[in-house]
């Protein structure tokens, strides 16, 4: 499955997705009386940033036994999703994470949120995954959803690596627009503004195809009372590895293309130099200091 090419233009770049055209799909889904566009959001369960990070004896992250949230980051990827639909677009938003029992918390928070079904899929083989098993988990997963748009964070707030997007995204040959700092859906075409360092793209695409969005691209929603209690009631899909079709020596810390060969706790911080500024040398001292730290 190659990736799909396209020419980057000054400021506006088309693409067209190679997809079986699941526009037609979109079609057949508002004459069956489903929503006619299927957006589906991938969010990553992560240790809480405020805990203590610790590792397992395998020097892969303790996910269960610490407070995890829903990652900030995919915060605003649901967000992006719940707007698509303010904007009256009539579209089911499905929320999908691969992760331990506990990564449930992550779909129920999206769900609290607006959105309006979740999938979750648990599997111990999956445990130590890298970025490549991972994406190979979620494109499964997302190719049996038939999406017409798959929404993803910039980055996860634990691996941070800012990768899987673009490996889902060539696993099922989708154009993918990524780090959108704000996005319209008109139709079919997705326009995206970039905001790099030195320039400012704006990036247009057809559906369907994957995004991810930065935390420019809206502010998330807080849960309200009503979207709380109605999200017990919202289903959750728990698959396994072989509901997906996918073999567990795929995935996994064994099948994993990078290892951590040793993990140890980071020293505590020290209680840093305190300057006072008793007879007013206190500025010079500060200069010395920043001085020779080199930071000035
Ligand atoms: C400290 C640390 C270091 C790591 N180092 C490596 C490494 O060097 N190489 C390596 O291959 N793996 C590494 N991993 C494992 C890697 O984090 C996981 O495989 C992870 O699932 C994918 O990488 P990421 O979290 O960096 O995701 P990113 O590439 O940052 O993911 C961005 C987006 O992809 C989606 N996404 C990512 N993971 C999931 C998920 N599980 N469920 C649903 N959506 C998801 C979300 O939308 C997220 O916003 C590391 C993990 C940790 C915690």
């Amino acid at each position: 499955m190659g990736i799909p090419s396209y020419t980057l233009l000054p400021h506006e770049a088309t693409c067209q997705s190679p997809h079986d055209g699941s526009i037609a799909t979109a079609l057949e889904r508002s004459e069956e009386g489903h929503p006619a566009m299927k957006i589906v959001v991938c969010v990553k369960y992560v240790p809480d940033a405020t805990a203590d990070r610790t590792f397992n004896s395998d020097n892969t992250v303790d996910r269960t036994g610490v407070d995890g949230v829903l990652s900030e980051l995919d915060e605003y990827a649901v967000e992006e999703a719940l707007k698509i639909r303010d904007a009256g677009d009539d579209c089911e938003i499905v929320v999908l994470t691969v992760g331990p029992d506990v990564a449930r918390s992550a779909i129920l928070k999206s769900l609290q949120m607006g959105a309006d079904a979740g999938v979750h899929v648990l599997d111990d083989a999956i445990h130590g995954s890298d970025a490549v098993g991972t994406s190979l988990v979620l494109a499964k997963a997302i190719e049996r959803q038939q999406a017409d748009l798959v929404v993803c964070g910039m980055a996860s707030t634990d691996g941070s690596m800012s990768v899987v997007p673009a490996m889902v995204a060539e696993r099922l040959g989708l154009p993918q627009v990524t780090f959108g700092s704000q996005v319209t859906v008109d139709g079919t075409t997705v326009r995206v503004r970039r905001d790099g360092d030195a320039a400012t793209e704006t990036i247009e695409g057809t559906l369907p195809l994957l995004l991810s969005v930065t935390d420019q691209a809206n502010e998330p929603r807080y849960p309200s009372f009503k979207g709380i209690m109605a999200a017990k009631k919202k289903p959750v899909d728990v698959l396994s590895l072989s509901d997906l079709g996918v073999a567990a020596g795929d995935v996994g810390a064994d099948a994993a293309w990078t290892k951590v060969q040793q993990s140890q706790q980071r020293p505590a911080r020290s209680a840093g130099t305190i300057v006072t500024d008793e007879d007013g040398t206190g500025a010079a001292k500060l200069v010395e200091f920043l001085a020779g730290q080199k930071f000035v």
